[in-house]
């Protein structure tokens, strides 16, 4: 298998770790949108939010706890967005379930 995120989770590609544990990882975005721009992935290899299944939800669990303490660490007590693109319409580009975190400045657009 050709994933980018999986080759970053072993050290194959180099990255900004921010976070890791034994289920998630997270590295700051090669192309950041805000002051912080984390991609909170889960180790495991999911290929969207789409392919998640029953036996992931406690790893979904995880992901969101994993946010909460790189928010914290990160300094946006003050707030923060979670994004995740799920397939083609949303402009999702590496196929390896990730969410977004980003803060660091009020966020003026919002979609909903
Ligand atoms: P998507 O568009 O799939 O929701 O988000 C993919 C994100 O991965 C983009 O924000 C892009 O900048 C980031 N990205 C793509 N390749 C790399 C990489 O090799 N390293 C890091 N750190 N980020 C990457
Ligand atoms: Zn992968």
């Amino acid at each position: 298998m050709d994933c980018i995120f999986c080759e970053i989770i072993k050290g194959n590609i180099p990255s900004t770790k921010v976070y890791e544990d034994d289920f998630v990882t997270a590295f700051n975005d090669l192309n950041p949108q805000m002051p912080v721009h984390v991609l909170i992935v889960p180790k495991k290899h999911i290929a969207s939010a789409n392919d998640i299944e029953e036996n992931d939800a406690e790893l979904i669990g995880k992901v969101f706890l994993a946010a909460k303490k790189i928010a914290a660490s990160m300094g946006l007590e003050n707030g923060y967005r979670i994004i995740n693109n799920c397939g083609e319409d949303a402009g999702q580009t590496v196929k390896h379930l990730h969410f977004h975190l980003l803060g660091g400045k009020t966020m003026g657009d919002k979609i909903i």
